[in-house]
C-alpha cells in the first residue's frame, strides 16, 4: 500500500518509519525544506512520563485567570480580537474546563501517565534498533524547586504518580546535588531547597533524532518531498486518491497520514484543512526555546529537568556544548513569532541556577517560538479521519517528544488492521 505522510515532524517521521517497517510504501511530504521545522525544531528534549499529567485538572481556571491578566504569568492568554470572534477557540477552552474535575482528571492520567511510559520504552527501542545519535540518556530527570510552594506540589505529584505506577521521588537539595552535581553551588547557596528526581525519564536531542530519522528512512527507500505543501486533496467516493501538492504534482494513494502537528483545522484556514474534513480538537498553545552554548564544559549538567517555580526546562544537547531552556505555554497564539521580552525566564531562572555558565551574547545562541499541538483532554488523536483512508496521528501537546514512537506503533497497528498495543479508549475523539 502506498502511503503519503503530511509533515515531517515528530510524529511524520516516526510515523513513515512503522509503516515503512510494516512494508509499506510511503512518501513524506513536508512543506518546510527539511525535517523538524515547526514544533519538532527546539523543544526541551525532556523524555518525561512522570511529567505527562494532563492539563485539565481541578482548579485550572485559577491558572487560565491568571494568564489572562498576569502577561508575566507562564501560562497566558493572548488577549487577541481574532479569538474573541473564534467559536473553536471556545469550543476548545470549554471542553478543557468540562474535563477539569477530579474524575476525568484521574481517568485521563491514568490513560496518559501509562501511554508516556510506554512511549519512552517504543523510543528507546527505535533509537536502539535505528542506532540513531540524538544523545539520548536514560539516567533519569531532575526537577528543582526553590520554595516551599512548589516542594509542596511536588510532593503531591510525587503521591499522585505513585498510584499509576510512575516513579517520583521527593529527594533533599543535598541528594539533588549528588545526582547532579552541577547544581551543588545553587544548593549551597539555597536557591535550590529540595527537588524531585523521576529516574525512570530521559533526555535526547529531539531535533538530531527527527532529522537522523529521516535521512536512515530515506536511505531506506522512503520518498522525502522536501519543500512542497499538501494543498489538497482528490477523492473518489469515500477515499481519498490523489494528494496534491504547491509543486503542482499529484500523488496517487492507497492510504494518507495526517501529521500536521498544531497546523490543524479553521486556524490556519487553508484549502488543505477544508479538504481534510473532520479534524482533531487541537489548539495551538505556543512555547519558546533558547539554546545557548556552554562557557565551561567542567560545570555542565548531566541531566535535563524543571525549574519547578519559573517552570523553565533545560536539557544539555550536543555533548553538552549548548542548553536548550524551554518555557511559556501562550494560549490562543496564531504563530511561531517572538520578541526579545519571550526569553527573559530563561535567562532569569539560567541564571540563577548556573551563574556564569551559558553565552548569552554568542552569535550560536538560537532563540525559536513554536506552537505545541493541544487537545482539550491533553491526550493525542490517533484514528480514523472524514475518509475511509485518512488517519490522524496528532495532538501530542507538550509530551510528542515522549510519545512519538509509541504513536506511531499504535497508528501502524489501526492501519494494519490489528489491535492497538496500547488501550487508547480514553484518547481524544473526533
Ligand atoms: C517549547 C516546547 C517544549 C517542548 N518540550 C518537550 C519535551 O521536553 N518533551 C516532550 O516529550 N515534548 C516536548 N514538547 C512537545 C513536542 O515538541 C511536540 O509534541 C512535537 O514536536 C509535535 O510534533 P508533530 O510532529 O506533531 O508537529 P510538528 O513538529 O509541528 O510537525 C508538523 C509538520 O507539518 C508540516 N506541515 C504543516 N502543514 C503542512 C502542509 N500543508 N504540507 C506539508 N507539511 C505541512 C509542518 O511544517 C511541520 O513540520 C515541547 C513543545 C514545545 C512547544
Amino acid at each position: 500500500m502506498h502511503v503519503v505522510v503530511l509533515g515531517a515532524g515528530l510524529m511524520g517521521v516516526t510515523s513513515a518509519h512503522a509503516l515503512w517497517r510494516d512494508g509499506h510504501e510511503v512518501t513524506v511530504v513536508e512543506r518546510a525544506p527539511r525535517p523538524a521545522s515547526a514544533t519538532s525544531h527546539a523543544n526541551a528534549g525532556l523524555i518525561a512520563a512522570s511529567r505527562a499529567l494532563p492539563w485539565p485538572a481541578p482548579g485550572v481556571w485559577r491558572t487560565l485567570a491568571r494568564g489572562l491578566v498576569e502577561r508575566d504569568a507562564p501560562w497566558r492568554i493572548e488577549r487577541a480580537f481574532d479569538n474573541v470572534f473564534d467559536p473553536a477557540f471556545w469550543r476548545w477552552g470549554a471542553q478543557l474546563l468540562s474535563l477539569s474535575n477530579v474524575a476525568d482528571h484521574d481517568r485521563l492520567a491514568r490513560a496518559k501517565l501509562a501511554f508516556a511510559a510506554y512511549g519512552h520504552r517504543a523510543l528507546r527501542d527505535l533509537i536502539s534498533e535505528t542506532g540513531i545519535a540524538c544523545g539520548y540518556r536514560a539516567e533519569g530527570l531532575v526537577h528543582v524547586c526553590r520554595s516551599a510552594k512548589t516542594l509542596a506540589a511536588a510532593e503531591a505529584r510525587s503521591a499522585y504518580v505513585a498510584r499509576h505506577g510512575v516513579r517520583l521521588a521527593v529527594i533533599t537539595a543535598r541528594q539533588a546535588a549528588q545526582i547532579e552535581p552541577a547544581l551543588a553551588p545553587a544548593v549551597a547557596k539555597g536557591t535550590v531547597i529540595a527537588a524531585s528526581y523521576a529516574p525512570e525519564d530521559g533526555q535526547g536531542d529531539a531535533r538530531r533524532f527527527t532529522e537522523a530519522l529521516a535521512q536512515w528512512l530515506a536511505d531506506r527507500e522512503v520518498i522525502f518531498r522536501y519543500g512542497t505543501a499538501a494543498r489538497d486533496l482528490r477523492s473518489r467516493g469515500a477515499r481519498i486518491t490523489h494528494v496534491e501538492l504547491d509543486d503542482g504534482t499529484a500523488l496517487t494513494c492507497d492510504a494518507v497520514v495526517a501529521t500536521l502537528g498544531p497546523y490543524v483545522g479553521r486556524t490556519f484556514g487553508s484549502t488543505l484543512a477544508q479538504a481534510l474534513g473532520e479534524t482533531p480538537p487541537i489548539h495551538p498553545v505556543k512555547g519558546f526555546s533558547m539554546t545557548v552554548p556552554v562557557r565551561d564544559p567542567a560545570r555542565v549538567p548531566r541531566l535535563g529537568g524543571i525549574c519547578e517555580d519559573t517552570l523553565v526546562a533545560w536539557c544539555p544537547i550536543e555533548d553538552g556544548r549548548f542548553i536548550r531552556l524551554t518555557t511559556g505555554a501562550i494560549f490562543g497564539a496564531r504563530d511561531a513569532s517572538w520578541s526579545d521580552r519571550d526569553f527573559e525566564a530563561h535567562r532569569r531562572a539560567a541564571e540563577s541556577l548556573w551563574p556564569g555558565l551559558l553565552e548569552w551574547d554568542s552569535p550560536a545562541v538560537e532563540r525559536w517560538a513554536c506552537l505545541r499541538p493541544m487537545t482539550p483532554s491533553s491526550l493525542p488523536y490517533i484514528g480514523q479521519g472524514s475518509f475511509e483512508n485518512l488517519w490522524w496521528n496528532a495532538g501530542q501537546g507538550h509530551i510528542g517528544w515522549t510519545m512519538c514512537a509509541g504513536s506511531a506503533n499504535v497508528l501502524a497497528d489501526l492501519i494494519g488492521g490489528r489491535m492497538p498495543r496500547v488501550p487508547i479508549d480514553d484518547f481524544e475523539r473526533l
